[in-house]
């Protein structure tokens, strides 16, 4: 079935403070009108503008499956505009929904569009939960709030019926439902969400953004996994704390088989191949280098893209020497090196139970899960 999203951008609204009217001024680094358009993006678009935003809506004009609408006098006007400009297109469906409602979700639109298939028309509404008071500066009375709602929108309506609602209404309704109801058609109350809102005031648009911060965040996780062979020795090196042992580890830097795991995992997260690309074992340079060098390269990329270490945990897997002692050690390090808290990363050991090659002591395994978050 055709389904057209309208747009409605007509107004005027400066409750939200002076300058531009709500829809387009500013919010998270693009206009609010934008963030609306995005929410719609699966859907042809028609947005309905003021003609004297008609600049500001250039942008948006070029934008495939968007198009300009004028607005009329008032909301209904608008409404009845627009839907009057898909006469003909066979629109089975259409979705009008406030510009000033950037945040509405898929899930809200899909809850609306699947409510069409029985009814008319349907509308996302929240149920009034605070208590009703009437009164200007003293509660002079309570009001009964059971089946009272706070609607809003995309309201959806079968396209020919609400058209000729809006068409045959003498004016004066709330919103598109009023409109519908006054001409006999059954609405549907689907559940809204309560991110979906109406930027209004200004604090709204702080709340707006903490939303699309949150909604925005992007987690990555990766792992990684290392082995060293037991060799001719005194001492070793794990996650930057040097062991004295009876054996060492070979390998072409320090061995640090934890902190490789580590380094591994990062890169991971970041889709970035391993240590080996970014220090190839072929390049002279990298001979008995300090792992260090490594991880510190590791998170210093990730810190480039905009990521933060989130957490993260390294096992150690080998009999001998006992790692616990030194745990806490190691994760001091492994934060210096990083300069991450120390509640973010755990280093912790377990045996094979003398089986496999770290149980017969040849040398030491180790894994690694890194996390990291851009907000
Ligand atoms: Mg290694």
């Amino acid at each position: 079935m055709t389904t057209v999203a309208i747009i409605v951008a007509a107004g005027r609204g400066s409750r939200a403070g002076a300058g531009l009217p709500k829809q387009w001024r500013p919010l998270a680094g693009q206009p609010v009108i934008a963030h609306t358009l995005a929410a719609f993006a699966a859907f042809r678009r028609i947005l309905v503008i003021h003609p004297e935003d008609h600049h500001l809506a250039q942008t948006y004009a070029s934008l495939a499956g968007v198009e300009i609408v004028h607005g009329g006098e008032t909301r209904a006007q608008s409404v009845r505009n627009a839907l009057e400009a898909l006469a003909g297109q066979g629109v089975e469906r259409v979705l009008i929904h406030d510009g000033a409602r950037p945040l509405v979700s898929a899930a809200v639109i899909e809850r609306v569009i699947s409510a069409l298939n029985i009814h008319a028309g349907a509308a996302p509404a929240l149920a009034v939960t605070d208590a009703l008071w009437r009164g200007e500066h003293s509660v002079q009375g309570t009001a009964d709030r059971t089946g009272l709602w706070r609607a809003q929108t995309p309201q959806g309506f079968r396209y020919e019926a609400i058209l000729a609602a809006h068409q045959a209404h003498s004016g004066g309704a709330a919103d598109d439902v009023e409109v519908a109801r006054d001409a006999g058609l059954s609405v549907a109350i689907v559940t809204g969400d309560e991110d979906n809102l109406k930027l209004t005031f200004a604090p709204d648009f702080a709340r707006a953004e903490a939303l699309i911060k949150r909604r925005d965040m992007d987690i990555r996780m990766g792992n990684g996994y290392d082995v060293h062979a037991f060799t001719e020795g005194d001492h070793l090196w794990l996650c930057g704390v040097r062991l004295p042992h009876g054996r060492g580890l070979l390998g072409h830097s320090d061995a640090d088989v934890g902190m490789h795991a580590l380094t591994d995992a990062i890169y991971g997260a970041l889709a970035e191949g391993d240590i080996g690309r970014h220090f190839p074992p072929s390049d002279p340079q990298w001979k008995g280098a300090a792992s260090h060098i490594f991880l510190h390269h590791a998170i210093e990329l990730a810190r480039s893209r905009g990521y933060q270490l989130s957490n993260c945990d390294v096992t150690l897997v080998c009999e001998r020497p006992k790692i616990g002692p030194h745990a806490l050690d190691m994760q001091a390090e492994l934060a210096r090196i990083m300069q991450v808290e120390m509640g973010r990363i755990s280093v912790k050991a377990t045996t094979s139970e003398r089986l496999g090659f770290t149980g017969r002591e040849e040398g030491i395994a180790a894994l690694a899960t890194a996390v990291l978050v851009k907000a």
